[in-house]
């Protein structure tokens, strides 16, 4: 999701609801993030991330949702988001739920 995009549309119903999943950061992600705040990748993983025992980093949560979404739902790391969310298809968005209307 994102600032720009149709998502606004739907935000008012769907709350963003893409965005309560854990999402996971890979190594590459974690070094965008670095560059973007101007840190290190410790410090990023140390404020924004969480360690999963499965080896692998994911977004720490903020009400039930992921950290970097604001109070208007909208992605705080738009630029720099995760593959993860960048690779993203929403059904809202490709027209599937409504093709699916009177459907049974
Ligand atoms: S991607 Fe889908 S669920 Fe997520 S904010 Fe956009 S419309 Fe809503
Ligand atoms: S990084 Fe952005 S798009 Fe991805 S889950 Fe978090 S708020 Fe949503």
């Amino acid at each position: 999701m994102g600032q720009e995009t149709p998502c606004n549309v739907f935000i008012p119903e769907c709350k963003a609801c893409c965005c309560r999943p854990r999402v996971v950061f890979t190594n590459t992600d974690i070094e965008v993030l670095a560059r973007h705040f101007a840190m290190n990748e410790d410090q990023v993983k140390e404020l924004y991330l969480e360690y999963h025992p499965d080896h692998i980093y994911h977004a720490k949560r903020k009400k039930r949702y992921c950290f970097f979404l604001t109070d208007d739902y909208q992605c705080g790391i738009h630029e720099v988001k995760p593959q993860v969310c960048k690779m993203y298809r929403c059904l809202r968005l490709t027209g599937f739920w409504e093709s699916t209307r009177g459907v049974k």
